[in-house]
């Protein structure tokens, strides 16, 4: 078990690295209690309406590569909206739950064409509009007349193939874009 000191420096490193980026995050990293490994928590209100995995993703692409396998290795994470509570990100939706439908909602998705309708509404430069989000992809398939659960579902699809944005997903759809 990681000695209480080195708890602290992950602390703080994390801290360091994140706060630039994420401004007024709170990070807080424990020794084992519930799990058998430390826990890191970390808060910011910019993971207000991103699913669990998309959120996971916002505090690994902030951190280098290279530091994380160091140093951040072997935590359990959670990344929490300032109200939240570890319990409530333990009962988020995961891309597990949906993986036998996700062969047929992105061939609906497709269908739906959403794809162009993405690309229309994020512009020349994808990548660069993109919210970092699935807002654009909610909003068209909403347009699109699916059901609320439905869009829940596509967009944990959508993380299980590796789309953790709108960008992304124009990308999972049309893989000739070059997005
Ligand atoms: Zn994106």
């Amino acid at each position: 078990m990681p000695a209480r000191s080195q708890l602290e420096r992950l602390q703080k490193l994390l801290k360091e690295i994140l706060a630039p980026k994420l401004p007024g995050v709170e990070v807080e990293v424990t020794p084992p209690a519930r799990w058998k490994r430390p826990v890191a928590v970390v808060r910011w209100g910019g993971f207000a309406g991103l699913l669990a995995e998309q959120r996971f993703r916002v505090v690994v692409s902030n951190i280098p590569s290279e530091m994380f396998e160091r140093d951040f290795h072997g935590l359990i994470w959670f990344e929490l909206t300032p109200g939240e509570e570890i319990d409530d990100y333990l009962r988020m939706p995961r891309s597990d739950d949906v993986a036998k439908k996700a062969e047929s909602l992105m061939a609906a998705a497709m269908q739906s064409g959403l794809a162009a309708k993405l690309k229309e509404s994020l512009g020349d430069d994808a990548g660069k509009s993109c919210g970092g989000s699935f807002e654009a992809a909610r909003r068209a398939l909403a347009g699109a007349g699916w059901s609320k659960t439905r869009i829940e579902e596509f967009c944990l699809a959508a993380l299980g193939r590796g789309a953790y944005c709108d960008c992304e997903v124009i990308a999972l759809l049309q893989p000739e874009s070059g997005i």
